[in-house]
């Protein structure tokens, strides 16, 4: 096919190059086992959009599940290895928030990885398939007294506290019912990663975690950090741990994890001294990042596993002190890129738009951008909404030889923000009736849907081994309409 330059849009980012095929797959965006069939069409493990918009319509969310648990294993397998001669490997928690259901819960428990829950819902979820509560872990910075004791009933293994006040609560309510609560104190460490950089500032201003900056208490020089360990080595009821931090997500660079572990490991050495106690665990978070565009780089789980152990194993010879036990909290990472939404294209419409940068000989020039209506929208990935976030598409039910033309894939709700992909190349001519994919929806799509409109929020299929099943199914009008108390209830 053509990909002359001249079809290259000036209104498309700087970024967003002319794809040499717009008919292929670029990777990493995609799950494995997913492919281009003989007739142009996406397929997944041999099963074509077309047949999976037949049996479970659009719009509808598409996982691998063996992608899915191969992921898992990756950071399971790339930490334990790393971190062997270090603390004999690394207890990995899949964050549930990116995506949770009970057959998501299984194959985690299943592939030798744990849960982090963070709401009495998610612990449901946990419950409901059957997962140890020795394998959960309960976050929140705002936990009721309610999701405590249902914490402390499936008897979970840590409870991060995120505040003083929180583990005041924790202490008083396992000491009413006689019991000792496990503990993690998160900590602010004052390091934020963003995608391709990471900043480092002594205070913190944000909701969660203790700040680890020493005046950051009435009481000079006693951070809130030193404070929690100091109150919670004193509580009867509780059982403290180790520490916890979470510096940020969609991370590229390993930098900001290791200067943020080897902040932890020198504050929680400092703490067993002071305090003649002994931490055995450290958790270092999530936040990894996936490709949503083919300018996204993820790093292998093994090369983020080595940066990381590299700095624990130096810190923890440097301050003389074994190293703790190792926990991380990927969701993203391992969700993410196992899922693409399938959409189909309803109407089309070009708009004209000036060009950019206000050249004044380019003063009458227009150029064309066109939008590409799905039948979802935000009420099933709000990313961009939210954090401007960028995805990639590809018509799916067929291949097509005709030109590519920048374009702006739109949902159908009542919000001009309402855009799944804000610049993409698509063919020329794609027509209502096309299904589109958009990769990379594995993670805090679904988990972030709404009934925005009234649209009921899609499934979930789960393919393994060329079969398809709902994991999750797809609301129906019924579903819609099911908590609506009815005019006769006044
Ligand atoms: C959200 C979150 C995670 C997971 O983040 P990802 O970017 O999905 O890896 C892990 N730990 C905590 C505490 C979180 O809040």
């Amino acid at each position: 096919m053509t990909t002359d330059s001249s079809h290259a849009s000036p209104l498309a980012p700087e970024w967003l190059a002319l794809p040499e095929d717009l008919n292929a797959l670029q990777s990493p965006m995609w799950a494995a086992g997913v492919e281009k069939n003989d007739a142009g069409e996406v397929a997944i493990d041999g099963i074509s959009v077309k047949e999976l918009k037949e049996q479970f319509g659009t719009p509808l969310f598409v996982m691998s599940e063996s992608d899915f648990r191969s992921r898992a294993r990756a950071f399971k397998d790339a930490f334990d290895a790393a971190f062997a001669d270090i603390c004999g490997g690394v207890d990995v928690y899949y964050a549930g928030k990116s995506f949770l259901c009970t057959a998501v819960a299984s194959w985690v428990a299943e592939e030798g990885l744990r849960l982090d829950t963070c709401s009495g819902g998610e612990l449901a979820v946990a419950a409901r398939a059957g997962i140890e509560g020795r394998n959960l872990g309960l976050h929140g910075n705002n936990k009721s007294d309610a999701e405590i004791n249902r914490a402390l009933d499936m008897h979970v293994g840590r409870i991060v506290v995120d505040s003083l006040d929180e583990l005041e609560r924790v202490a008083k309510i396992a000491s009413s019912r006689g019991e000792t609560a496990k503990v993690m104190l998160r900590l602010t460490p004052g390091v934020h990663a963003h995608t391709h950089e990471f900043i480092a500032t002594a205070h913190e201003d944000q909701k969660f975690g203790l700040s680890m900056a020493e005046d950051s208490t009435e009481e000079a020089g006693l951070s809130a950090a030193e404070e929690a360990v100091a109150a919670a080595t004193s509580y009867s009821s509780i059982e403290l741990l180790g520490l916890h931090c979470h510096i940020g997500s969609q991370i590229f660079e390993p930098d900001g994890f290791a200067v943020a572990g080897e902040k932890l490991l020198r504050f929680l050495s400092a703490m067993q001294s002071k305090y003649s106690i002994v931490l055995p665990e450290l958790d270092l978070g999530g936040g990894y990042g996936i490709a949503y565009t083919p300018v996204d780089t993820p790093r292998p789980p093994a090369e983020i596993a080595q940066a990381m152990a590299a700095v624990v194993r130096s810190t923890c010879a440097e301050l003389g002190i074994a190293a703790p036990r190792i926990s991380i909290e990927p969701g993203r990472a391992i969700v993410g890129s196992t899922t693409f939404t399938l959409y189909e294209v309803g109407t089309l419409k070009t708009v004209r738009v000036d060009a950019p940068g206000g050249d004044a000989e380019q003063e009458n020039v227009t150029y064309p951008r066109r939008y590409v209506s799905v039948d979802g929208g935000m009420s099933d990935n709000a990313r961009p909404v939210l954090y401007d976030a960028d995805y990639s598409a590809i018509l799916a039910s067929r291949s097509s030889t005709a030109a590519p033309q920048l374009s702006r894939v739109v949902g159908k709700h009542c919000e001009s923000g309402d855009i799944v992909v804000r610049d993409v190349y698509l063919p020329a001519d794609v027509a209502a009736g096309d299904l589109l994919a958009v990769p990379g929806t594995g993670a805090y799509c679904w988990a972030l849907s709404s009934n925005y409109n009234y649209l009921a929020r899609p499934g979930v299929v789960a393919v393994r081994d060329g079969a398809a099943r709902l994991i999750v199914r797809g609301e129906t009008e019924e579903d819609l309409l099911n908590r609506d108390m009815g005019v006769a209830n006044v």
